[in-house]
């Protein structure tokens, strides 16, 4: 992502804005693991007691450091892909936990022992037989826990319970423990319920700070009973660069047209999605490539995801096999309305198309056309092709279609 400036007004010195990543508090829970946070990244790891664990933890940590360089604000994607690399080329600690900022929530990598959770929801992630996970999530609703299960030789009877962990603030550094929580700073300014909650303090509104940072995360209850036609909009996140495309795609191809630049379209398209240029002065050749992403799902509290795989969405979509067998992403959609359901809904990308599958889920899944001015409800099993700006509502939560291929 690049960190845009409005034309015309001088590049400020990033330093000078704390992303929310930054803002948030961890603490440290004792013990003998080590605990890591550098600019927008905290990781808990139990690297080998031997000279290679030394050198792996030395690897990751050098990651980290290179990756907080440069005032980069959402150092998520490139280190979740990165780390990945490591973890499978056993070059990092097998055992790890790491969350990092991403432009408004946060990837996660979990390998071997490591989890993550939100114990006031009862929530949590581990990986599945050891499998690494990468995985992009929503801001957590409530204080997020990093920790690595115990090995089974510790895990018996007679071990005490671990210490709550001490309210000091772990700024930057590494030190020993066998976990970290990250949450909100206490703030005099906010209300209770927010203050309790994970959701980072809306950031100090700069022109730079709205260009990077698209929407300051709200509250997801903004969107109980709004309409159709008048619920919030939220603002369009920045595009995702043709760079991103080529990493982060599922390698899935399609054929279409390239415009003069070479950006492969919809062959429905009469404009070019990434350069805006009409497609008929294109060359006209029906070729094969990548497929670039479809657009984006944004949400109501300004999170956003980019279509470049098959999603699963709902409250606990781990415990579907094709989630853990890789062919579906995982979305977990954090519930306060209890009606989500674990598996609720299936986002599906075919050629250029996005498609929308209710699962069956308990309570439904509702969509509204742009111009509608009532929710339908999808059958369940029966895709529906996602049209731009479609609006989906799933419980108390809703998401809008940005569309960037879509025919019209
Ligand atoms: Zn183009």
């Amino acid at each position: 992502m690049s960190e845009g400036t409005a034309p015309g007004t001088r590049p400020r010195v990033a330093a000078a804005i704390v992303p929310a990543f930054d803002q948030m508090t961890v603490t440290v829970r004792p013990g003998s693991d080590v605990v890591a946070r550098m600019p927008g990244v905290l990781l808990v790891t139990r690297p080998a007691e031997t000279e290679e664990g030394d050198r792996a933890l030395r690897v990751v940590l050098d990651l980290l450091a290179t990756s907080a360089q440069g005032g980069i604000r959402a150092p998520g994607y490139r280190l979740g892909r990165a780390l990945r690399t490591l973890i499978e080329h056993g070059a990092a600690p097998a055992d790890l936990a790491l969350v990092a900022a991403t432009d408004d929530g946060l990837a996660v990598v979990l390998a071997g022992a490591g989890a993550i959770a939100v114990s006031e929801r009862g929530w949590r992630l581990a990986c599945v037989s050891g499998r690494v996970q990468v995985r992009e999530i929503d801001w957590p609703p409530a204080p997020l826990l990093l920790d690595l299960a115990r090995p089974a030789a510790e895990s018996g009877q007679g071990t005490p319970e671990p210490r709550p962990a001490r309210p000091f603030d772990l700024r930057e550094g590494v030190v020993p423990g066998n976990g970290a929580i990250l949450a909100s700073p206490p703030s005099p300014t906010a209300t209770p319920e927010l203050g309790a909650g994970l959701q980072p303090s809306a950031p100090r509104e700069t022109v730079d700070m709205l260009l990077a940072s698209p929407t300051p995360p709200s509250r997801c209850d903004q969107i109980l009973g709004v309409d159709p036609l008048g619920g919030p909009r939220p603002a369009l996140p920045l595009p995702v660069t043709g760079q991103d495309c080529a990493e982060s795609g599922s390698g899935t191809r399609v054929r279409g047209y390239r415009c003069r630049d070479a950006h492969l379209n919809d062959p429905r398209a009469l404009f070019c999605a990434i350069c805006g240029i009409r497609m008929a002065e294109s060359t006209g050749v029906f070729v094969e490539g990548p497929r670039p992403p479809l657009g984006l799902l944004v949400f109501d509290n300004g999170a956003s995801f980019s279509l470049d795989d098959n999603y699963l969405l709902g409250r606990e979509p781990d415990i579907d096999e094709r989630v853990r067998t890789g062919r579906l992403r995982p979305l977990v959609l954090f519930d306060t309305s209890g009606v989500i359901s674990r598996r609720h809904a299936e986002i599906r990308l075919e050629d250029w198309d996005v498609l929308l599958v209710d699962c069956g889920s308990a309570n439904g899944t509702l969509v509204a056309e742009r111009g509608a001015t009532v929710w339908s409800a999808l059958v369940p099993g029966q895709p529906v092709r996602m049209l731009p700006s479609m609006q989906v509502r799933i419980g108390e939560r809703s998401f809008v279609f940005e569309s960037l291929h879509g025919a019209p």
